[in-house]
């Protein structure tokens, strides 16, 4: 039996019906359910990336649990077992910063000031900090996941992997100690990757003043080479200068000085110039000049002289002279291959430590300034100008980057690179793009530093011998507990505080070995994920064979360099094999205007008061829908979430409305045949969009899913259900039984279907099923993926609706032109160059209110159509009687009259024609409003009701009989 709505339920706002549906699913364990109701011998294997709980979820986030939430339940209905697991990124420098601000600390030293151990000891008490926020915004998202019994980074299971990854790799050669100059952060005192600073767009275009030195030539008195830089702080460093061999440079004349440059820049020389002499870059080689600033002593002499620097030398940039020092990718290089002396002039806090005495202990920004000064005092400034270039900033504390040349651990990247580009090419990327680009991101990557001068991180289990430096490489706590010095307990923390005071015994020399400072880099935990999230190997061996790799991961575009290519390292290094198959690429989700959203410009509207007005739903759908899928930014536009929330959600929930309201005996969901062409054509649009989703699904593509979607319910609602509501109304109860059969194979298919992607609106569709009886399960989330039937698509039937709709809208339009209102039946409409047969005919008159549709010529080229617009007194007097059926029906509504009350009916007008038409179509109207008697022009009704037909006044009073 059909149980009626109640008041409570139709009051409930859209935001209310979805947390209801929230509590609904936990207290009845559907997630667990829907995971174990599937064998374990069928999996389907997810890893979600774990995020950082420092912060607050935003639209990334949201967008990030979007997407992974749509794929595992679309599998699982496929009637694949899903295992979703939650996880925690609880190491590096974003907690470490912090913790930093809490704490109060500006340099790094004095972390050694209140101890290494309370200072982790304070990051593990604030990493999970957010985790309650994000609990609830995953929940309401409408996200499934495992969020009890989460992995984190920082466990010791989890950090025992790390070593056992870093020893094996280690052990086969993969890891070279080095220098290398890096981007540095002088606050934080740690190299940043390339990519932690491309990631996020650390970049920040600043103006500041470049300007162009002039180096005395040590030969030729009076001559200068010219050199232009943005980092005047780095010429105090400088040892050499480069030219390109192959330009040709020019030596010109102002006033008493000759200055050398390259030729195609002289139109940077503002004053009056000669050239004196024009030669190729060659002719500069080996020439020596005067420093700047003497700071290089070696005595080999290799220092202060002009070097070939080659193409990279370019001609179209600066004076085509390049002053090197270490601080630049390129100078580094070229201090390697020409062995020229390596200078670190400034110190690991950013302030000067060698250089002019006065200046010793000057921020290296602040020096910029400095140098300007003292080079125009000295005659050594040909000039200066504000200039405005990009930038990196760090991307935790904003201090500006310099480059500096730091001992550091490597994994050797180029020796596997062949091995990555080939595991590459199995990878299916969505959209198909990101494989070119991660393939390129492979073939520049360079090494991977994965040591961090750090300490909330996995300590590297690197032990070197105080003496003769032998070194010994830890694999696990077990290896750890045979070879300390000390007492290892078995649950020992791997972090850098506890394991710094465990000490080995030199195998060689017998002396003390000690653990080196460096912790690791972070991408190395996240990237051993899929092992160290299991405590592989040292525990589910055999689970993990059948569960690797990977079906599915998904993240935004900035992972594809970071989480993505990491994972694919490590596990084409372990294993050489792909960490996972199919990947999701999203893109960034941008503020209205196009800019980044930030948090203190307010440029963007609070996630949880959009899904408090809109629904989950309605974002769910909305970021499904967009171009974010390919990979591509959106603007976020909350005018385009109404839309969604209108178009879409609110359809739907109309069509429910409706189809609750009806009530009727022997219902079925079930496939049931029906003549009539409209269940026909909506019967044949449900399996071709069964057969259309399962594809795109399959493909990965919600955003065609969604499209699809979309254009369904418009048609559903305002197609089939619009000409279908008399049969729905119909006292003709086969006729109506019929119709609502046809609703219920579709509502019951269409919320399968929808379920991955609106999880909520999906469930009320499937109680409304249940509460008139049609369905077993308790929720559709434990449904199986529907199937179509080849046999129900048409496309004839829908080539031939689509024409019929044609001719609605043409005749609609030819009405609207004319302004005579759908009410008023016209004659007939007269249709040329069409075939359709009558079922299609009477569409077409229902919908456009006519008498008669007539084929007048098939074999006419153009569709034509005609539609007869004089207004006989005849079909006046129809239309009035129709108006007047529906003013009364609605008066009866009014009143709350059941079907069953009987009346009489007591009307005045002065209207003649209204009269006429009450006359002549007086059997009728008393049958539709159920009346018994029809009393005119009565006076003095009291509790009467006035309505207006063409302009003229109609006064009823409606008396019940019972
Ligand atoms: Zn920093
Ligand atoms: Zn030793």
């Amino acid at each position: 039996m059909h149980k009626k709505a109640t008041n409570m339920e139709r009051k409930m706002s859209y935001n209310e019906k979805e947390i209801n549906l929230i509590q609904f699913w936990e207290d009845n364990k559907i997630f667990e359910k829907s995971v174990d109701q599937r064998s374990e011998n069928k999996p389907y294997i997810f890893y979600d990336g774990p995020p950082f709980a420092t912060g607050l979820p935003h639209y990334g986030h949201i967008l990030s649990f979007v997407t992974k939430d749509v794929f595992p339940r679309y599998w699982t209905m496929k009637g694949y077992r899903c295992e979703r697991k939650w996880g925690w990124d609880c190491h590096g420098l974003p907690i470490e910063s912090i913790c930093e601000e809490a704490l109060n600390i500006r340099q790094k030293n004095e972390i050694y000031e209140m101890g290494i151990s309370n200072f982790n000891e304070f990051c593990r008490s604030k990493v999970l900090w957010y985790t309650n926020e994000w609990k609830n915004t995953v929940d309401r998202m409408g996200k499934w996941i495992e969020f009890e019994n989460s992995y984190k980074t920082m466990d010791n299971t989890y950090m025992e992997t790390v070593w056992y990854i870093f020893k094996k790799i280690y052990t086969e050669g993969f890891v070279y100690k080095g220098k290398k100059v890096l981007y540095y952060c002088p606050r934080c005192e740690t190299p940043l990757s390339n990519f932690e600073i491309s990631m996020d767009n650390s970049y920040k275009d600043i103006t500041e003043e470049s300007i162009t030195a002039k180096f005395k030539l040590k030969e030729e008195p009076s001559t200068y080479l010219l050199a232009w830089t943005t980092t005047p702080w780095t010429l105090i460093g400088n040892v050499a200068l480069a030219v390109n061999s192959d330009q040709a440079y020019v030596k010109i004349k102002i006033a008493n000085e000759s200055l050398i440059l390259i030729k195609n820049q002289l139109d940077l020389i503002k004053d009056k110039y000669e050239i004196i002499e024009e030669f190729k870059g060659k002719e500069l080689l080996n020439k020596k000049y005067e420093p700047l600033y003497q700071i290089a002593t070696n005595a080999d002499g290799n220092s202060y002289i002009v070097i070939d620097g080659g193409e990279d030398v370019l001609s179209e940039e600066g004076t085509g002279i390049i002053h090197l020092a270490l601080y630049g990718e390129f100078d580094y290089d070229m201090i390697k291959k020409y062995n020229l002396p390596i200078i670190q002039h400034i110190d690991e806090h950013g302030e000067l430590k060698s250089g002019p005495k006065d200046w010793i202990g000057i921020w290296f920004k602040n020096l910029d300034e400095e140098v300007l000064e003292d080079l125009k005092q000295r005659n050594l400034l040909f000039n200066s100008e504000a200039y405005t270039h990009s930038y990196p900033f760090c991307y935790r504390c904003d201090t500006p980057l310099m480059y500096n040349a730091l001992d550091a651990w490597f994994i050797d990247i180029q020796r596997i690179k062949p091995r990555l580009l080939e595991n590459n090419r199995k990878i299916n990327w969505y959209p198909k793009e990101i494989s070119k680009r991660f393939q390129s991101i492979i073939e520049t990557a360079p090494d991977w530093c994965i040591s961090r001068n750090r300490f909330w991180a996995t300590a590297m289990p690197i032990w070197v011998c105080e003496k003769c430096n032998e070194i010994k490489v830890i694999g696990s706590v077990k290896e750890l507990q045979e070879n300390a010095v000390e007492e290892v307990p078995d649950d020992l923390d791997l972090h850098r505080h506890i394991v710094d005071e465990i000490h080995l015994r030199c195998p060689i020399c017998e002396r003390v070995m000690n653990r080196i400072p460096e912790v690791f880099d972070c991408w190395l935990e996240s990237g051993s994920m899929p092992y160290a999230a299991k405590h592989y190997p040292f525990e589910n061996v055999e689970w993990f064979k059948s569960n690797f790799p990977s079906d599915f991961v998904s993240e935004y575009i900035g992972q594809v360099r970071a989480w993505f290519y990491y994972m694919h390292v490590i596990s084409t290094l372990l294993f050489d094999e792909i960490p996972f198959k199919n990947v999701v690429v999203n893109g960034n989700i941008l503020a209205e205007d196009g800019t980044k959203m930030s948090k203190s410009k307010r440029n963007f509207p609070d996630p949880n008061l959009i899904v408090e007005k809109y629904g989950a739903d309605a974002l769910r759908i909305y970021l499904l829908s967009s171009q974010l899928m390919r990979a591509e930014d959106l603007n976020f536009k909350e005018e385009i979430v109404k839309q969604v929330y209108r178009r879409f959600n609110l359809l739907l929930i109309n069509v429910l409305r409706f189809y609750s309201m009806i009530e009727i005996n022997e219902l079925t969901a079930n496939i049931t045949t029906s003549e009539n062409i409209l269940d026909k054509w909506v019967i044949n649009l449900l399996n071709v969009l069964i057969r259309d989703v399962s594809l795109r699904m399959d493909d990965y593509d919600t955003a065609e899913v969604s499209r699809l979607f979309f254009s369904f319910v418009e048609n559903l609602s305002t197609w089939y259900l619009k000409n279908s509501r008399e049969r729905f109304k119909s006292e003709n109860l086969k006729e109506k039984l019929t119709a609502m059969n046809t609703l219920s194979y579709i509502l019951s298919n269409l919320s399968k279907l929808l379920a991955p992607l609106v999880p909520f609106i999906s469930e009320m569709i499937y109680k409304k099923l249940k509460d008139k009886g049609l369905i077993d399960l308790i929720s559709v989330h434990l449904e199986s993926w529907p199937s179509f039937d080849e046999k129900l698509i048409n496309p004839k039937i829908h080539e031939k609706m689509e024409l019929t709709r044609e001719i609605v809208k043409r005749s609609l339009e030819l009405r609207e032109n004319s302004k005579i209102p759908v009410r008023q039946i016209l004659q007939k409409v007269v249709l040329n160059g069409v075939s359709l047969e009558k079922e299609y005919l009477d569409v077409i008159a229902r919908a456009i209110n006519v008498r008669n549709v007539i084929i007048e010529n098939e074999k006419e080229k153009e569709l034509l159509v005609d539609l007869d617009t004089e207004i006989t007194l005849e079909l006046k007097l129809e239309g009035i009687a129709r108006n007047l059926i529906r003013h009364l029906n609605n008066y009866r509504k009014k009143l709350k009259l059941s079907t069953k009350n009987r009346i009489d009916l007591y009307l005045t007008t002065k209207d003649k024609e209204i009269l006429k038409a009450l006359d002549i179509y007086k059997e009728k109207i008393k049958k539709v409003i159920q009346a018994d008697n029809i009393f005119k022009n009565v006076e003095n009704m009291t509790d009467s009701k006035q309505f207006k037909i063409d302009n003229n006044m109609v006064e009823v009073f409606i008396e019940v009989k019972n």
